[in-house]
């Protein structure tokens, strides 16, 4: 046991020494935009809940309610009688949302990432990812024994020959026979919008790309779902090219206010899914009350209430960007700044560069009374720690007028 302390205590202080050491904070309120955190009362830049819909009122009632009827837990895998009738409800309308066939929801989005790559594709099959994906979609890939191929961000030259390279190794392009994966398939894997830079996904290049190629695409929404398009039903659709990829993933918890990850698609691709993804075959059902507030939340993005919650939105990020006196925020993204920047997004990544640095900067907001998460390696590359500020339908203009100011007097001008 003692080596086994040591052993860790060595790891631990590399991370320090390397600015890299992570810890929590305990948040004493319920999280919106403001929070309390050992007492003190700061304003929080950090949510996900870009639609202020975690604390919306129908939203938690309908978690209570789904409580109240269902019960704390599901008690079983879904496949094992934990599969009740909210969760149908909920994968009903998600459907009815998204424009799709089907959908599976599963208890986290990470979940529904390595839930699904490794049951489309494996060994003899090729996974192409971008760089910078989220961290889910890369232990996806290579949980799957596919080839692991990843292109510079956003580089649709490097993307086309990596499918050039898979096509001349004479893939069979069957997607597998039988039950075996392997035919020598190509999976895309993209972000639509990326969650630490903000910018968007090529998709509709990526689309005649794939088809071109008989690749396939699987999306993942989690920073778009309920934020873009006609209907807010993401990026795809306000690229419209939805109807056009295999696999579109969202999760729940981000805009949607609850929480848990789900694949939308073909009625064909869920049934699959159903029987042999892992990560939805072995794991417990979600939870009752995130499934009822998730369908909730789903009704409120689809209304009304929801286009107004992003003209709210959409409004703050305007302020933000005046504040800031016009500025590109692509100009500071050091490696790779051609990437897509969405001008209007609601994540405003400012790059600091050292991981130390990125630290000091967000120690001073926060003596400031800011809550700016600094995002650090392996979060981001080496050397691109950044404030990650993200903002809210649930923001004030007035609170967004603090940010400024804040980031003006910590000399982030
Ligand atoms: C947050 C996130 C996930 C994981 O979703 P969880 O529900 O938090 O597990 C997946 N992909 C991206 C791009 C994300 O930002």
């Amino acid at each position: 046991m003692a080596g086994f302390g040591e052993a860790i205590r060595d790891r631990m202080a590399t991370l320090a020494a390397s600015g890299l050491r992570r810890q929590l904070r305990c948040v004493e309120v319920a999280a919106g935009p403001q929070i309390r955190v050992e007492g003190r009362w700061l304003l929080n830049f950090a949510s996900n809940d870009y639609l202020g819909l975690a604390n919306h009122a129908a939203v938690r009632g309908a978690a209570e309610e789904s409580a109240r009827a269902w019960g704390a837990g599901a008690g079983a895998a879904r496949l094992l009688g934990g599969s009740v009738a909210v969760h149908h409800e909920l994968e009903a309308r998600l459907a009815a949302f998204k424009g799709t066939e089907a959908a599976l929801v599963f208890a986290t989005g990470y979940q529904a990432a390595i839930g699904s790559v490794p049951t489309l594709v494996g060994a003899g099959d090729v996974v192409a990812i971008d760089k910078r994906v989220h961290a889910c979609l890369v232990d996806a890939a290579r949980l799957s024994g596919a080839q692991l191929r990843v292109y510079a961000h956003n580089d649709l030259d490097r993307l086309e020959s990596i499918l050039r390279w898979a096509d001349g190794r004479g893939g069979a392009k069957s997607g597998g026979r039988g039950l075996g994966r392997g035919g020598g398939q190509v999976l895309i894997v993209t972000e639509s919008v990326f969650s630490m830079d903000g910018d968007t996904a090529p998709l509709r290049e990526m689309v005649e790309l794939k088809d071109r190629y008989g690749a396939w695409l699987m999306v993942d929404e989690a920073h778009a779902t309920g934020l873009y398009g006609e209907r807010r039903r993401g990026l795809a659709e306000a690229a419209g090219v939805a109807d056009r990829i295999e696999v579109q993933m969202g999760t729940l918890g981000k805009a949607l206010g609850a929480a848990g990850g789900f694949i939308a698609g073909s009625r064909l691709l869920v049934e699959y899914l159903v029987n042999r993804a892992r990560g939805f075959i072995f794991s417990t059902a979600p939870v009752p009350a995130a499934v009822g507030a998730a369908a909730a939340a789903v009704a409120i993005v689809e209304g009304e209430e929801g286009g107004q919650r992003c003209r709210v939105l959409w409004e703050r990020v305007a302020e933000f960007e005046r504040g800031r006196r016009g500025e590109v925020i692509e100009g500071r993204v050091e490696e790779g700044a051609t990437g897509r920047v969405n001008p209007g997004g609601a994540i405003r990544p400012v790059i600091v560069g050292g991981e130390s640095e990125a630290m000091a900067v967000a120690a001073a907001l926060l003596a400031l009374g800011l809550y700016v998460p600094a995002v650090r390696y392996p979060t981001v590359p080496r050397g691109a720690a950044r404030l990650r500020i993200t903002l809210t339908a649930a923001h004030s203009a007035g609170q967004v007028g603090q940010l400024l100011e804040a980031l003006e007097a910590v000399g982030l001008t």
